[in-house]
């Protein structure tokens, strides 16, 4: 029987395999075939708190740091101050990984996990897998937390498409975000360099044809944009589940729902939750307990540590979808002052204003 095991080699998984003391006995499953592919991500995450991750930003899979956001719809051209690295993310994800090779097992697929009163088992593709404690990241899937109560509703998905381009013409020190009401997304643009960026687009709109958005996009930004390889994916946009741990289970990253609602966003909270599950982890172990009452502090720290800007990107994700549903795009993207951005999305802030409009569209959407 292994200390622990991990489902999920994303950034949650290997940021809390990192972590972990090589003595202990424990084992990352990953159904891909290798570390960092396929990419599905923008791979911008926030400056600050990467390096308050890693101690420092100059390693070389961090390929642009930018200060400045650049939003646009119609003719409005809005800009705001937010500190973003962009990263090369299979790379970053080599680089986490390479301290526990030989604990990591890729092509092997969690089926199920069983919670018993010994251990836990995890089924999988090649067999069973025991452990004292399962830490669950397995990225967009709720399969294991919904057999255990874990979550009421189902999330709201955004579902994405896009890719790698080159040839962009686009300012390296910034990123972009482009709007339009028909799709309920947005479309970012994130330049790696002077040649080349990570350009994707998002939308919760159920049935779209994101591929076709996605080029409309494009063609109205720059067409002469060259694609160098594409990708798709989905990230939970409603905010954390209503628990984040049961009985020898702790669930990180996006499995948790530990995105940034209003901008999908989810690489920082992968790696601050797999942190925190890593040393929550450690104390179980120490103390032989796996029971939710000693766990339930691996909720209580992520929610210390980020909380308020989940709750911050929720009101955030809730007021865009307001506005693009309502066609009052103008108005959301002229009506904020700059500091109440930054307090939105950097700080987990939520303006006065903000808050009354959300409260007012939420107790009318009960009524309605
Ligand atoms: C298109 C797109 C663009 C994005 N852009 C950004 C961005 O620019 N910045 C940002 O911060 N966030 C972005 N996100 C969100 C970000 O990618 C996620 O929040 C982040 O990857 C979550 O990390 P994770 O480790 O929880 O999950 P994941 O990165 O999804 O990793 C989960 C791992 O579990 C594995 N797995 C899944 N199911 C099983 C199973 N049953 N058994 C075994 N292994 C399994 C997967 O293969 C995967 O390796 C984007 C997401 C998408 C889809």
């Amino acid at each position: 029987m292994y200390d622990i095991v991990i489902v999920g080699a994303g950034p949650a998984g290997l940021m809390a395999a990192s972590k972990l003391p090589k003595s202990l006995s424990f084992i990352v499953i990953d159904g891909k075939e290798k570390i960092g592919y396929p990419l599905k991500c923008g791979e911008g995450v926030r400056e600050e708190e990467f390096v308050k991750l890693f101690g420092r930003k100059d390693y070389p899979f961090v390929r642009n740091t930018v200060h400045e956001h650049e939003i646009i719809y119609k003719n409005i051209h809005r800009t705001f101050e937010a500190e973003y690295l962009q990263i090369d993310r299979p790379r970053f994800e080599q680089w986490l990984a390479k301290d526990f090779k030989d604990k990591l097992r890729l092509g092997i697929k969690c089926e199920d996990v069983i919670i018993k009163k010994d251990c836990a088992e995890v089924i999988t593709n090649k067999g069973i897998l025991k452990g004292r404690l399962v830490l669950l990241c397995y990225g967009c899937n709720f399969k294991i937390q919904k057999k255990y109560k874990l979550m009421k509703k189902n999330p709201i998905l955004l579902v994405c498409y896009g890719g790698i381009y080159k040839n962009h013409k686009f300012d390296p020190n910034k990123f972009y975000a482009y709007f339009d009401e028909k799709y309920l997304g947005y479309m970012w643009i994130f330049p790696k360099d002077k040649n080349l960026a990570n350009v994707g687009f998002g939308t919760v709109v159920k049935g779209l044809n994101v591929k076709k958005a996605f080029v409309d996009f494009i063609s109205e930004a720059n067409p002469g944009m060259k694609l160098v390889s594409s990708y798709g994916g989905i990230v939970p946009c409603s905010g954390p589940i209503d628990k984040c741990y049961y009985d020898r289970l702790l669930v990180c990253g996006d499995a948790a729902g530990f995105v940034y609602a209003g901008t999908g966003e989810g690489i920082y909270f992968a790696l601050e939750s797999g942190r925190i599950a890593a040393d929550v982890a450690v104390k179980a172990l120490n103390k032989d307990r796996f029971d939710k009452g000693f766990l339930k502090r691996y909720g209580e720290l992520c929610d210390k540590s980020f909380g308020k800007l989940m709750k911050a990107g929720i009101v955030f994700y809730d007021l865009q979808y307001l506005a693009l549903r309502k066609k009052k795009v103008n108005e959301l993207f002229t009506l904020p002052t700059n500091k109440e951005i930054k307090m939105m999305v950097s700080d987990g802030k939520i303006p006065f204003r903000a808050k009354l409009l959300w409260y007012l569209y939420r107790g009318l959407k009960k009524v309605f």
